[in-house]
């Protein structure tokens, strides 16, 4: 396990999560439990901040909050005075119930509605991030038709991908995602934004991809997206004035994966910064203002899942599966994209690992699987088993497939805990459903 602050086995044999004895916690909240650390969830925020403040001064952070959106996220985040990257009216209403700053909210999304943009407009927000050329129109007319006027950011596609532990270059990637630049769709969009009445064009965004290692993938993408500042520059008369490069930068699961400490993030900033330094030394570009949105290294690594032991099941030569108590309704991702994931048997840290076993799900679905071909000692219905790195696109993406409540959340500080998302009840489950009169 990637051991750190966070993340520790105590005396007892058990695993620590934020100085809190995880057995503890599962006897005081029940299992299936989400559980996330408030300090290692600060300290991404301070270390992406600082480095911003100290090395470019012109900038910002901006917390995706894809990652895990609710309430008590958001005020942490507006609290390490980073701001927020939202994508629904779901996530913007949440900011705004707890009264997050407008100034430091940016709406993305490749198919905004009518509603969320008004929403968005109602609330000024910051910045909308256009996703396509037919979006350009449909925001400045609801613009025009709200009288406002509203900076916006061009989503564009530099043609680099970049997967977990490589990226390649393309000229024509398909993706729902942004504006190709590469056929000329994006200098056919910005100076459609400039002659639009109601947006204020400021610059480009671009998002490569999520759960990167590599540097280089970062580097080379910023590298093109300064060209097209470039050539906005030459073609448009227009010099570019913020650049917004996303989040994607990846965190330790299992080990594939490097074990990154948290002051490692660093390291992805200033590169970021070394290229935009570059062309503003050479004189080819303005200094623009930089914007990244982290989401999966701010709370990824901060959170476990913990469950309990069922039903086990052993085909001789082929697999052991070890049913736990949740399922794919908390954790979706290895349904999803055969995410992996690390196991520890976190009521017994010290018990032998002997055994490659399948955490399985309790839902109806053979894919309903948490983490397969993962160590863990022999173990026994009852026992503790906690997920690791599970604070991102674990609670966001959960859903109540087979009517399974989604599991409440806890939050952890220096031994103290409460309830980031309190238990939903089956009675909440049931709350929309109506009997037809028809
Ligand atoms: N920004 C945008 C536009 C995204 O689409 C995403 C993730 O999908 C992120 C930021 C956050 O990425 P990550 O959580 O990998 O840092």
């Amino acid at each position: 396990m990637n051991e750190r602050d966070s993340l520790k086995v105590n005396a007892k044999g058990h695993l620590e999560i934020g100085k809190a004895d995880v057995v503890s916690l599962c006897e005081k909240y029940g299992t299936p439990l989400y559980v996330i650390d408030e300090n290692h969830i600060r300290k991404m925020c301070k270390i992406y901040k600082e480095t911003v403040d100290k090395y470019y001064g012109n900038g910002t952070v901006l917390y995706a909050s894809k990652a895990l959106s609710c309430k008590g996220i958001y005020n942490i985040v507006n609290s390490e005075k980073i701001g927020i990257d939202t994508v629904s009216l779901g996530e913007l209403a949440t900011a705004k119930s707890v009264d997050f700053p407008a100034e430091k909210i940016y709406f993305h999304g490749n198919n905004k509605t009518k509603e969320e943009i008004e929403f968005a407009l109602e609330y000024e927000i910051n910045t909308i991030v256009l996703d396509s050329l037919d979006e350009i129109e449909y925001v400045n007319e609801i613009c025009k038709s709200k009288n406002k006027n509203q900076k916006v950011l061009l989503r564009v596609n530099p043609g680099v991908e970049a997967h977990t532990h490589s990226y390649i270059q393309t000229t024509r990637t398909d993706s729902k995602f942004g504006v190709l630049v590469a056929n000329g769709d994006a200098l056919n969009a910005v100076e459609k934004i400039l002659n639009s009445t109601n947006l204020i064009f400021y610059g480009l965004h671009c998002h490569i991809g999520s759960q990167i290692f590599e540097k280089e993938a970062f580097v080379l993408a910023a590298e093109k997206i300064i060209e097209f500042v470039k050539d906005i520059k030459v073609k448009l008369n227009f010099m570019v004035k913020e650049l917004n490069f996303g989040g994607g930068f990846g965190i330790w699961y299992t080990d594939n994966d490097k074990k990154m400490k948290e002051d490692d993030y660093r390291e992805y900033v200033l590169a970021l910064i070394e290229v935009i330094n570059k062309y503003v030394e050479n004189g080819e570009i303005d200094k623009p203002y930089l914007a990244i949105e982290p989401g999966r290294s701010i709370v990824g690594e901060a959170g476990i899942t913990l469950y309990e032991v069922g039903n086990q099941k052993n085909i001789e030569g082929i697999k052991q599966y070890v049913a736990v108590n949740g399922g794919m309704f908390d954790n979706p991702r290895n349904a999803l994209y055969q995410a992996e994931y690390t196991a520890v048997l976190a009521s017994d840290m010290n018990r032998e690992i002997k055994n490659t076993v399948t955490i399985a799900g309790k839902c109806c679905e053979s894919g309903d699987i948490i983490a397969r071909d993962v160590k863990l000692p022999d173990v026994k219905r009852g026992d503790i088993i906690a997920i690791l790195s599970t604070g991102a696109y674990n609670y966001s993406m959960a859903s109540n497939y087979n009517r399974n409540t989604v599991p409440p959340m806890v939050i952890v500080k220096n031994g103290k805990s409460d309830y980031l998302i309190k238990p939903q009840t089956i009675e909440q489950i049931m709350e929309n459903d109506n009997l037809p009169k028809i």
